[in-house]
Parts: structure tokens; C-alpha cells; sequence
């Protein structure tokens, strides 16, 4: 079991949290102009980086998105903040 940093209520147990987005993906605009190809890779694909990477997470117990930068290899969690903290 891994213990994950929420920016608002300290280390809690992995259980509590899910993945929500890759950090920096952008919902193309305007909405009624975009194509269904560029709405199914908006949707469904996902870069999967291989090392470190930046992700949005949420943890359900109080309901906060942040950022959560991890390593998908080692597992290591480097840090997490809340969003629009980041630098
Ligand atoms: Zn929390």
C-alpha cells in the first residue's frame, strides 16, 4: 500500500485517490468546430509516459483536484500541490 500527498489533507492511503487527467492536456475549442477524431484522441488517448510525469489527480475524501507529480516506473510520488500552485 502507497501513501499519496493531497495538498490539502496531508499523506493518506492510495484507496482515496484517482486519476483524473494528464497535467497540461487541453480540451480543444471551439467545441462545435472540432472534429470526432480530434474529440476521440482528446478523449481517449493518453501519452503514458515511461518515467516522470505529471498528473491530475483527485482525492475523493475531500473532493480536491491537484497535481500530483509521480514516477511511472519507480512509483515514486515527487510532490503534489494544488492546482494553479504548480510552478
Ligand atoms: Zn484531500
Amino acid at each position: 500500500m502507497q501513501r499519496f500527498p493531497c495538498p490539502f489533507c496531508g499523506p493518506r492511503d492510495e484507496t482515496e485517490f484517482h486519476f483524473a487527467a494528464e497535467a497540461g492536456k487541453t480540451r480543444p475549442e471551439p467545441a462545435g468546430e472540432v472534429g470526432a477524431e480530434r474529440w476521440a484522441e482528446y478523449l481517449h488517448l493518453k501519452k503514458n509516459p515511461k518515467g516522470p510525469t505529471r498528473e491530475i489527480w483527485v482525492h475523493t475524501t475531500c473532493g480536491e483536484f491537484f497535481l500530483m507529480e509521480r514516477n511511472t516506473v519507480t512509483h515514486e510520488v515527487v510532490g503534489s500541490s494544488a492546482l494553479g500552485a504548480e510552478s
